[in-house]
């Protein structure tokens, strides 16, 4: 019924009071009535309404005693009225009364719709008769279609334990607390912190319980997703084959925050404290290591062990300065190579990395990755032990290189002093001795003794790595003086010689008796490998200029050729196929040819001949000789 319905049956009854206690014979004994209009008016919940049906109803008992009495009558009418009068104010003192509290409860009632909360109240059997607004939204039921029904059986209410233990628990402490499960209209199932608290009546006898529900569904969710990815994060951390450390450096940062404080720069801290650096390793606490790290520094229980990062960095570390500065200039990240102490003392040679956190809050929270690079530092000295041996060992060889280079290159020219020798010997016994051929004779061994000499020294000097007598060279020239040192051991050979020099062949640069050699020695060859064949023993020499850089000589025979297993390994220093050859000759003529810029190659097909090529490089701008 709304306020002004209210207000008119209390105007009406008022109305019939009035009439009543005029015309019926009771003489004022119906006024007492009026305290129904005043309690009617009441409804309305307005004060004013209370305080305008009371006057209204005195000055009606009043009106109607004055009409039918008069003043001047004071009997039992004027008790009566008074009675009406003084029960028409108790009524409204008592209905003022209850409208304060009623608006009291109403004020409160609303409180409770402003909770986020669900919140409902039910009796000791579990029917619903309050249910607040949170619980209309959230739940999807209406207070009319919540209130009477079964809490339990309208929200499917699931508990951590047995129903009837927590009601156990609810009716021992007057309250109880848990997270429960229940489901809403939608049939969407909550996670709900849930507080509930027993209404007592005067007699301690429990009639109903106010119960709180704080969704934390999304909470919850959000817990499972940390817990899980802690889990995943603990999972890592123990079974990597890396070692991880995780380190608590908050002490540290806290030390160099006053440092800081006091407008000194870091580094200079560090530079002119170096018992600070002692002691920030003893301030950095070990939080936590992996399986992988105690078995690295051999422990079993890091409890023992492993306390503070001085316990596991060696005394000679120079890492830890360096991540240090790199912690106080807020850097992300730091790597680099230290030694660890293992148990019983031993040295591990380790690369780390360092994460530091990113927010200083997080300080706890330092992790450090560790590989044991024991294997590779036995490694790396066994290489350099290698390397070491194979240097001694390309002494050796040098030196033995030398003395077969020299061995090989002076026999020739000792042959041709024995030869002339023998020949002077020959002339000077005879009757009369040949003084002209003596001299010729003696000359010829003067000048192979000398050659000998010059081939030492140039061979020293080349080993040497000393700079080589190097000058502009005429090929014609060169082909021909080496030609004639070998004239007469290729005419004993029985070979015949052919020259063919291009004509307008540039010069070339480079040593001359060296040059000389590499074709000495190629002729020679040649020689040797023609002596078998009953053939004609044909050797061509050949000049041209292959391009606008480089000029060829070719030395070709008609000998046997090489085989092509022979070809790979020709020009490797002592592989010879002679019984007495000492292999040197042709990996000598390749370096020097090299040494000059240029190649020396070779083609063969066995049962053709070889032909030796050696190119080299021509002089800028020089003119045919
Ligand atoms: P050596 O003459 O002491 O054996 P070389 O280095 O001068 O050493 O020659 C190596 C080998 O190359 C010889 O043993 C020979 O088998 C082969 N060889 C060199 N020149 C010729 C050639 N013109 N024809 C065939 N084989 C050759």
């Amino acid at each position: 019924m709304s306020h002004s319905a209210y207000r008119l049956a209390a105007a009406s009854l008022a109305l019939c009071i009035f009439l009543f206690d005029m015309l019926s014979p009771l003489e004022g004994a119906v006024a007492v009535l009026y305290v129904l209009v005043v309690l009617i008016a009441a409804r309305t919940s307005w004060r004013k309404d209370v305080f305008a049906a009371a006057a209204g109803a005195i000055v009606l008992t009043l009106v109607a005693y004055a009409i039918s009495h008069g003043f001047e009558n004071y009997e039992s009418p004027a008790l009566r009225a008074l009675v009406s009068i003084a029960a028409i104010g108790i009524t409204t003192m008592l209905a003022l009364q209850n409208q304060a509290a009623t608006a009291t409860l109403a004020a409160q009632a609303r409180l409770l719709n402003l909770s986020h909360d669900m919140i409902y109240v039910r009796d000791t059997e579990g029917v619903i008769d309050f249910w607040n607004d949170a619980a209309e939204q959230v739940y999807g039921w209406s207070t009319t279609e919540a209130v009477g029904r079964v809490a339990d059986e309208l929200l499917r209410t699931k508990y951590p334990t047995e129903r009837a233990t927590v009601e156990a628990a609810l009716l021992q402490n007057g309250r109880w607390e848990g997270v429960l499960e229940q489901e809403t209209r939608s049939g969407v199932r909550l996670v709900l912190d849930s507080r509930w608290a027993v209404q007592q009546d005067r007699l301690a006898k429990p009639i109903g319980v106010l119960e709180i529900h704080t969704d934390i569904t999304e909470r919850q969710a959000a817990h499972a997703a940390l817990v899980k990815s802690e889990r995943r994060y603990r999972r890592m951390f123990d079974s990597s084959r890396i070692g991880v450390l995780k380190e608590d450096w908050s002490a540290v940062r806290r030390e160099l925050e006053s440092v800081q404080e006091k407008g000194i720069p870091v580094s200079d801290y560090l530079a002119g404290n170096p018992d600070f650096l002692d002691r920030a390793r003893r301030l950095v606490r070990i939080v936590d290591v992996n399986p992988a790290l105690l078995s690295m520094v051999f422990v079993e229980d890091p409890k023992h062990f492993l306390t503070t990062a001085d316990d596991i960095l060696s005394a000679t570390d120079r890492a830890f300065a360096g991540a240090l500065a790199a912690f106080a200039r807020g850097d992300a990240f730091y790597e680099g190579e230290t030694e660890m102490v293992g148990r019983d003392g031993e040295v591990i040679p380790v690369l780390f990395a360092i994460t530091f956190p990113a927010s200083a809050d997080d300080g706890d929270n330092v992790l450090i990755y560790v590989v044991d690079i024991t294997e590779r530092r036995h490694a790396q000295d066994a290489i350099q032990q290698a390397h070491a041996e194979l240097a001694h060992a390309a002494r050796v060889a040098t030196l033995g290189e030398l003395t077969a280079s020299i061995a090989h290159e002076v026999s020739q020219p000792l042959m041709a002093i024995v030869t002339n020798g023998e020949a002077g010997m020959r002339w000077l016994r005879r009757d009369p001795p040949n003084l002209e051929e003596v001299e010729t004779a003696l000359g010829r061994a003067v000048a192979e003794g000398r050659r000998a000499s010059d081939i030492v020294k140039r061979i020293r000097a080349f080993l040497k790595k000393a700079p080589s007598h190097r000058g502009e060279l005429v090929l014609s020239v060169l082909v021909e003086d080496a030609t004639a040192l070998v004239q007469r051991e290729l005419a004993r050979a029985n070979v015949q010689l052919q020259v063919d020099i291009q004509a307008g062949i540039p010069n070339v640069r480079g040593d001359r008796i060296q040059l000389q050699q590499v074709l000495v020695n190629l002729m020679i060859n040649a020689a040797h490998a023609m002596s078998a064949q009953t053939g004609p023993r044909l050797l061509f020499i050949g000049v041209v200029q292959n391009s606008s850089k480089s000029v060829e000589i070719t030395v070709r025979d008609t000998g046997p050729g090489v085989s092509e297993e022979h070809l790979q390994r020709l020009f490797e220093p002592f592989f010879s196929t002679k019984r007495d050859g000492m292999g040197m000759g042709l990996a000598i003529c390749r370096t020097t040819v090299q040494a000059h810029g240029g190649r020396l190659a070779i083609e063969s097909q066995p049962g053709m001949g070889a032909t030796f090529r050696v190119t080299l490089p021509v002089t800028d701008g020089s003119a045919a000789g």
